[in-house]
């Protein structure tokens, strides 16, 4: 075996194992590098919200035909096999220091409309994962699990890829879904002139027996507002554990330093939520940290491409990931054909990325939900989410929530200039701040490593 293929693709992610899939439709030989030992492990704190059936998020209306076991993506044209547990959840609550909620989705009304009023549903990572593997195998794609690829570098027509136990191969073409903190994206040199705002980590428990009002729905309390600010995220599960309800409990912060159990310990214990975890049960501890790039404006260099969160701003969530997984390996089989082994081959990913990614989606605009928690006062956040009184529309996607919140805070803004003008002196300041100025902090805070090795 001399480990030679038309494409190697690094991570076994939903973005890699998409473009291996349809790379291996379409008759091409395939090899995927994964550093976990099994696949469909999922390590990595994920929500697993299925980002979004609203037909908004980068342009696609995702529909999950629960009978053949599908996730479709119409708009672009392709399915998904996924066959695993999902549950529907009806609204999004945000909850301030203080104990208002600003809600998107009225969760009483759109229960009652059941599918119809859903927010979203919960999915299964893992099941996905697992999906695509077998459909993968079923096409002769290669894997190789429990190798960790610490290089990647053109070497002559190819692209040669190495791994730590000095393993090497070599393809015309490789695909880096290596996710968030993309080793291969740093040690190309793409993350040099990339902006960095800062680096999250995220801790939690998969718990049972919480003690919610609105168990089937997204809750994020804010329980300390300030620079860095304190978010938790209560996300329903998927799966029971032992007949019993499951949520993702988890704590995000942007000061690296932190005692990340220690703040999990107060936000369950000792915060105006603690109510919520009196009788609840840890079962699974999962985490994650990783830094918030810029986007990649050209995903592409010496015949490597930048698929799913190794070139997004935080994350492509597993839609995005999967249709630039879809997108990137039908551009690879198009250049193989074409015989065009160079970045003119794969110009329809370049502009699929443009398109769907930063022509719709900008990243500066979801910067900006980090802006309020940092900026606000608790006290101006209690009494900002007391003054929005309506309801917000029903939403999931991060880059469609400042809108929404945009024009919500619109209409407060007499009450708010009779009521409190310091505050609406501040808030007028928001829109013109760039993130750098915002998340000036949060920015010396993170770890920014863009050196080459
Ligand atoms: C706290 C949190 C909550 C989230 N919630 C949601 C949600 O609710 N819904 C949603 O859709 N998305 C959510 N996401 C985002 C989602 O998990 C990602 O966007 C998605 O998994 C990206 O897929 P990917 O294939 O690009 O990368 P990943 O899923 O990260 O996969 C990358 C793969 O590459 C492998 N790898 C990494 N480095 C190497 C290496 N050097 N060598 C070999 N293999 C390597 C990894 O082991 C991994 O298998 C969340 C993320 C976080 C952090």
């Amino acid at each position: 075996m001399n480990n030679v293929y038309d494409l190697i693709v690094v991570g076994a992610g939903p973005a890699g194992l998409t473009a291996a899939k349809v790379a291996g439709e379409n008759g091409l030989t395939v090899a995927v590098l994964e550093r976990k030992d099994v696949m469909h492990d999922i390590l990595r704190m994920c929500g697993m919200m299925l980002v979004t059936l609203s037909g908004k998020y980068m342009g696609e209306r995702v529909t999950h035909n629960e009978k053949e076991g599908l996730l479709c993506f119409p708009h672009h044209g392709f399915n998904l096999k996924y066959d695993g547990p999902t549950k529907d959840f009806f609204s999004w609550e945000i909850h301030s220091p203080g104990g208002e909620k600003l809600v998107f989705g009225d969760y009483s009304t759109n229960r009652q409309k059941g599918k119809a009023g859903r927010a979203s549903a919960v999915y299964s990572k893992s099941r996905l994962l697992a999906s695509l593997v077998e459909e993968c195998k079923r096409l002769g794609v290669h894997f190789f699990t429990g190798e960790n690829v610490i290089d990647a570098q053109k070497s002559g027509e190819k692209v040669e890829i190495v791994t730590a136990g000095g393993k090497h191969f070599k393809g015309v073409f490789a695909i880096a879904a290596d996710g968030r903190q993309s080793r291969i994206a740093r040690t190309m040199g793409m993350n040099k002139n990339r902006g960095f705002y800062t680096s999250i980590t995220s801790l939690g428990y998969e718990m049972t027996n919480l003690d919610l009002a609105h168990p089937d729905a997204l809750h994020q309390p804010l329980f300390k507002s300030g620079d860095p600010p304190m978010m938790g995220f209560i996300i329903p599960r998927a799966c029971d554990y032992e007949g019993e309800d499951v949520w993702l409990v988890m704590i995000s912060n942007v000061n690296m330093q932190a005692d990340h159990e220690g703040i999990f310990d107060a936000f369950t214990q000792q915060s105006r939520f603690a109510p919520w975890f009196k009788g609840a049960r840890k079962v699974r501890k999962c985490g994650c940290t990783g830094n918030m790039y810029a986007p990649l404006f050209h995903p592409f260099k010496d015949n490597v491409l930048f698929v799913g969160d190794a070139g997004w701003c935080q994350e492509a969530e597993m839609t995005g990931a999967v249709m630039s997984g879809w997108k990137a390996g039908n551009s690879v089989a198009f250049a193989m054909q074409e015989k065009k082994y160079s970045e003119e081959g794969i110009q329809p990913y370049l502009e699929w990325w443009k398109t769907y990614y930063l022509d719709k989606m900008d990243y500066n605009i979801f910067l900006k939900n980090l802006y309020m928690p940092i900026l606000c006062t608790e006290d101006e956040i209690d009494y900002l989410f007391k003054t929005i009184k309506e309801t917000l529309p029903t939403a999931l996607d991060p880059y469609e929530i400042p809108a929404h919140m945009g024009s919500a805070m619109a209409k407060i803004i007499p009450t708010i200039k009779e009521e409190r003008p310091d505050l609406l002196e501040k808030i007028e300041k928001f829109g013109a701040l760039p993130p750098e100025f915002v998340l000036r902090n949060t920015m010396r805070s993170g770890f920014h490593c863009n050196f080459t090795i």
